[in-house]
């Protein structure tokens, strides 16, 4: 599903990735872990296609084509969902009208036919489940007021009625609470299908307790240092990174 060879990346003429290789298949669910400031980001948005990131090396290959050279919107319609970490609010437009006009958006792009008012309401409702979000939230201007907690549950449920093919859920730093990585790992798990496939940036551990991982990569000072399976993770909670960035450095 995505290829990514050699990939280097600047942001403001620093160079922070310098040199991933990454090759993701579909149902695999890669999660990537690494110190603050270790460019997890930066690839995250890379993939997204945000602006204000320059690739100046390597390729990154998505279901046969060159990602890199498609602009941001064509990657979304193409089934590259970005969580966002901080999530916008729109105030004005109510969170249905939003997930209905991106829904249809995405049937039209795929050849089908767009649902009507009735039809939408009827999934939407069946998709705020699995998040455990409430009705009114629909109902609302976008992220209007919404706690961190409903800002997570309604970007799960973004990609829960996007119905992405590849996932990338980039978490923050800080102020995950336990509930908010539950919704993250129920939606991860809900989701998770042969065809389609996740990469879960995390700082946490934790949340790799909910969500089994098929492999797990540390990346460190913009390079992938250390790949293993969910093992991994466990080693990484009770040693830190600072061995592995040691033995990347000494290697
Ligand atoms: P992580 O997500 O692993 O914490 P980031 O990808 O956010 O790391 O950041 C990697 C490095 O790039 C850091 O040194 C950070 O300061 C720098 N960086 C990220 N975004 C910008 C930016 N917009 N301008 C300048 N430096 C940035
Ligand atoms: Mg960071
Ligand atoms: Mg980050």
């Amino acid at each position: 599903m995505l290829r990514i060879e050699n990939l280097h990346a600047r942001v403001d003429d620093k160079p922070i990735l310098k040199g991933i290789d990454l090759t993701i298949k579909p149902g695999e669910v890669h999660a990537i872990m690494g110190p603050n400031g270790s460019g997890k980001s930066t690839l995250s948005n890379v993939l997204a296609g945000r602006s204000g990131y320059e690739v100046t090396e390597g390729t990154v290959t998505y279901r046969g084509r060159n990602l890199l050279e498609l602009p941001p919107e064509q990657r979304a319609r193409d089934g590259v969902f970005l969580a966002f970490q901080y999530p916008v609010e729109i105030p004005g437009v109510s969170n249905i009208y939003l997930l209905k006009a991106a829904y249809n958006a995405m049937r039209r792009h795929r050849g089908l036919n767009e649902v009507d008012a009735l039809d939408f309401l009827k999934l939407v409702k069946e998709k705020t489940k699995i998040v455990d979000l409430d009705e009114q939230f629909l109902y609302r201007g976008v992220n209007e007021g919404f706690s961190g907690g409903e800002k997570k549950r309604n970007e799960i449920l973004q990609m829960a009625i996007l119905e992405p093919t590849l996932c990338i859920l980039d978490e923050t730093d800080s102020g995950l609470d336990i509930d908010a990585l539950k919704v993250v790992a129920n939606g991860v798990n809900s989701l998770r299908s042969p065809d389609r496939a996740f990469i879960l940036v995390t700082h946490y551990q934790r949340l790799l307790d909910y969500v089994k991982p098929d492999h797990v990569h540390v990346l460190a000072h913009g390079r992938i240092v250390r790949s293993g399976d969910a093992g991994l993770a466990h080693e990484l909670e009770q040693k830190g990174y600072g061995w592995i960035e040691a033995a990347a450095a000494g290697g």
